[in-house]
């Protein structure tokens, strides 16, 4: 094993132990109550889980995006919504690693990756959603700072975090090329949280609306040039979009893993005639899964070579939807398999479909990815 293989089992290993010492307990009652998780947030901070894709000069781990999907993958094997915490860490962080100056990355990183700061992803809006050009809060240049003012809605750790990287236009008709990224403080005058969603899935996330009205914010504060938002934005999904991806693989995962166990107890493995199908389906599960993890460490893998000329929008989309879209199959399926049982919360498998739905909605719906696939290859030359 070389040195990169064997930090990337370093990061899985550590993943693994916290997933089943720390969460595993915690799973069903984080599901039951849809509380946040304060003890997670310290338990994952002392692994540094919290500050994966910051760099080491600024007190964070610098791992790479293969790792970052390890990380996530085996949180997820035991309960996705705790495994979403460290996505949304790394989606509201890497706007600023990407693009911030080195002013701005000294002002937020330190305090993420060593005094267990929180930061979300601002972009969506009530009637921005899929079609994310047309974000209508406006930021707007008084002097030396700017005045936001716009609602944004469904933000993961929205009520919870401590800083919030807010996507807003500074130039409206210019659509894609107005959009500009800026770094809000919790505590700023007129940054208040809104409603608090009630989901039927990922509940242990924290989701609601944020609302700026005449915030002021330092021009320090705005995330590399006016106008930049909109690569910062997609180079950080191209990263997150395989996590997500590495989140619905481990869900699944947890799911066949249970639902083999279930199989063991009650002995239908002698492939009786009688359960045939049901040892179909549990092959089916497999490759599935295989083929979904495959295509995840495969974008994972294109973002760490960073070679030239590969479309990596593309691979990354192909991660999102077609591993959400597995996770969501084979849920539905270990449920159908534990046919009554499986409809209650004797089982885990009813939360994990319940979680898989969200995953196909949220980074994207995977109709976007699909759109995203479909331009890229009819793009090409
Ligand atoms: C649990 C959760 C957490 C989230 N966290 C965040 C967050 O932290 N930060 C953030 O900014 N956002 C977040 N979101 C928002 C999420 O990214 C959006 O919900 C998603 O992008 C879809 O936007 P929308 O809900 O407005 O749906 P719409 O864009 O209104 O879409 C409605 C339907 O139309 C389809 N559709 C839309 N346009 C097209 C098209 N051109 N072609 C084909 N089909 C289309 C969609 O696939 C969808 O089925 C979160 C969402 C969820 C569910």
């Amino acid at each position: 094993m070389n040195d990169i293989e064997q930090e990337r089992e370093g990061w899985r290993d550590k993943a693994r132990e916290v997933a089943k010492d720390v969460v595993a307990p915690r799973a069903a009652e984080i599901d039951e109550t849809g509380e946040f998780g304060w003890d997670l947030v310290e338990e994952y901070s002392k692994h540094g889980f919290l500050s994966l894709v910051i760099p080491k000069e600024y007190g964070g781990m610098d791992a790479d995006i293969t790792s970052f999907c390890l990380v996530v993958e085996e949180i997820a094997n035991i309960c996705a919504s705790s495994a979403l915490l460290v996505i949304v860490q790394a989606v509201g962080t890497m706007p600023v690693v990407l693009g911030g100056t080195n002013e701005l990355k000294e002002r937020v990183l330190p305090r993420l990756a060593k005094e267990k700061g929180l930061i979300c992803f601002c972009l969506t809006e009530p009637e921005s959603g899929s079609d994310a050009a047309s974000v209508r809060t406006k930021a707007v240049l008084k002097g030396d700072h700017y005045v936001i003012n716009g609602r944004k809605c469904f933000i993961t750790n929205g009520g919870v975090a401590d800083f919030y990287s807010v996507f807003a236009t500074t130039l409206p008709e210019k659509k894609i090329e107005g959009i500009t990224g800026f770094v809000v403080e919790k505590g700023t005058p007129g940054l208040s949280i809104g409603k608090t969603e009630e989901k039927m899935g990922i509940r242990g996330s924290n989701t609601t609306e944020v609302i700026l009205e005449d915030v002021e914010v330092p021009s320090a504060q705005r995330i590399g040039d006016e106008g930049a938002a909109w690569w910062q934005m997609m180079r950080t999904l191209n990263r997150s979009r395989p996590a997500i991806g590495a989140q619905a693989v481990g869900l699944a995962q947890g799911a066949l893993d249970y639902l083999v166990r279930f199989i063991q107890e009650k002995g239908w493995v002698k492939g009786k005639e009688d359960r045939l199908g049901i040892h179909f389906m549990l092959a089916d599960m497999a490759v599935e899964i295989e083929a979904a993890r495959a295509l995840v460490y495969k974008a994972a893998n294109m973002m760490d070579e960073k070679v030239k000329g590969t479309p990596v929008q593309m691979f990354s989309a192909m991660s999102k939807y077609f591993a959400s879209d597995v996770a969501m199959k084979v849920t539905t399926d270990a449920v159908q398999v534990l046919q009554f049982e499986g409809l209650t919360k004797n089982h885990p498998v009813e939360r994990m479909m319940r979680d898989a739905k969200v995953i196909q909605i949220f980074e994207g719906t995977n109709q976007i990815q699909r759109m995203v696939v479909a331009h890229t290859l009819l793009k090409a030359k």
